[in-house]
């Protein structure tokens, strides 16, 4: 008789050791693993991942087999659309905040599995490219002594396949640190110690702005922000300095254009998730700063151009016969990573074509092609003349 696939998976987890340490019930385990919640990842590492929260586990959490380790996902942060009094009433037990720049790239997490350093992504993934580029930017000293620690920050440069930003100046690919976490509990280190630890170890830090009196932090946020002027610099995140509690981002209008422009290129990949949480943002911030009729106009301007521009370039596109992709790079040393990253891009569902990487000099730089097809079919049906269902 033909086992039960989720019953051999439930066999490969030690349900009991789990369920201890994480302190979720055996049946809510087991059944994750039924509703592929949790879900089995096989690999250089097999683990269990947690494709959404369970019990206050955060989405993104590893459970590693052999030997058992356990990572905590990355905890999502909450959004302020107005300052204030939104940072006060967040923050009601801080004195002051500390306010950190919320870097745009994708979020990584490093840390030691089974004697080797692994570069995590947000979903709770080793990926091979981040871990060879982890090993190689972030080394093994921190570890060595701080083996159950993870160093939580943001991979962010041109050669990112993720979210690829040229916006830093940063020639191939950086990781900046902006959190050192318990890896089995999540706790995370006050911004202080955190960040002297991190100059220790010669390593980045994002930069911070400064502590500011909880009670004026929306003035002086406003004022990093404006100072953003035309650059696309995200936004900051604002923390308690004791990271009790947790943190809150704020964002500026130009990146967040900026990601507009980028999902309705392709939107019906990204359009609607996309749309309405960034529309909202655009108007409360125009009410709080309090804008005069010409910055109204130049904010409507700005946000309907970063909408249909974008989806216009690609009904054009389409029109011409051209394919819908989004061309992406990365820079490896070793052939094998770009081989492994191809094969984890198909785990991840992606459609992707990989040129013939190209010779630089201290490895290689691979050029990638990731397929829209949702946004590539229905324009192609629409321009067909089928109608919109
Ligand atoms: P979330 O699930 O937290 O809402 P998201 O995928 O919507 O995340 P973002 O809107 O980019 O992501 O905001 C949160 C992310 O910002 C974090 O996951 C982290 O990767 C990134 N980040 C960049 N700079 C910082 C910083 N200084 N402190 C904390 N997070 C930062
Ligand atoms: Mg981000």
């Amino acid at each position: 008789m033909r086992r039960d696939v989720s019953s051999e998976l439930i066999e490969k987890l030690d349900v009991e050791k789990v369920s201890g340490l994480l302190d979720i019930p055996e049946h809510r385990i087991t059944g994750a693993i039924q509703r592929k919640t949790l879900q089995y990842v096989r690999g250089k590492q097999d683990l269990f991942r947690f494709d959404k929260p369970i019990s206050g586990i955060e989405a993104g959490t590893c459970i590693f087999i052999k030997p058992f380790d356990v990572v905590r996902g990355f905890p999502k942060i909450p959004r302020a659309l107005i300052l204030h009094p939104g940072i006060a009433s967040h923050f009601p037990t801080c004195e002051k905040v500390a306010v950190e720049e919320k870097m745009n790239g994708y979020n990584v997490r490093v840390a030691l599995i089974d004697d080797e350093i692994a570069g995590l992504t947000r979903g709770g993934f080793v990926c091979p490219y981040t871990t060879e580029k982890a090993r190689e930017l972030v080394g093994c000293d921190f570890f060595l002594q701080h083996p159950d620690l993870v160093l939580c920050g943001e991979m962010v440069g041109p050669d990112s396949p993720y979210v690829p930003k040229s916006i830093y100046d940063i020639e191939s690919l950086e990781f900046f640190v902006f959190d050192i976490r318990e890896k089995l509990t999540g706790k995370p280190m006050p911004v202080k110690t955190r960040r002297r630890l991190v100059d220790e170890y010669g390593l980045r830090s994002v930069r911070l702005f400064g502590e500011y009196d909880v009670e004026k932090a929306h003035t002086e946020i406003a004022g990093i922000i404006r100072g953003f002027g035309m650059s696309l610099n995200e936004g900051v995140v604002i923390k308690d300095p004791e990271m009790l509690l947790s943190p809150v981002k704020y964002t500026s209008s130009m990146s967040n254009c900026a990601d507009l422009r980028y999902a309705f290129e392709f939107y019906n990949d990204y359009g609607r998730d996309f749309f309405f949480p960034r529309v909202c943002r655009e108007a409360f911030q125009a009410v709080e700063w309090n804008e005069t009729e010409d910055k109204l106009e130049e904010r409507c301007r700005m946000l309907g151009q970063s909408i249909l521009m974008p989806m216009i370039k690609t009904i054009r596109k389409k029109k011409d016969g051209g394919r819908i992709t989004e061309t992406v790079q990365i820079r490896v040393r070793n052939l094998n990573t770009a081989r492994e990253f191809e094969e984890h891009l198909r785990l991840l569902g992606v459609d992707a074509i990989f040129e013939e990487p190209e010779k630089t000099g201290d490895g290689y730089l691979v050029r990638i092609h990731k397929k829209y097809h949702s946004t590539s079919d229905k324009t192609e049906s629409i321009l067909r003349g089928e109608l919109w269902s």
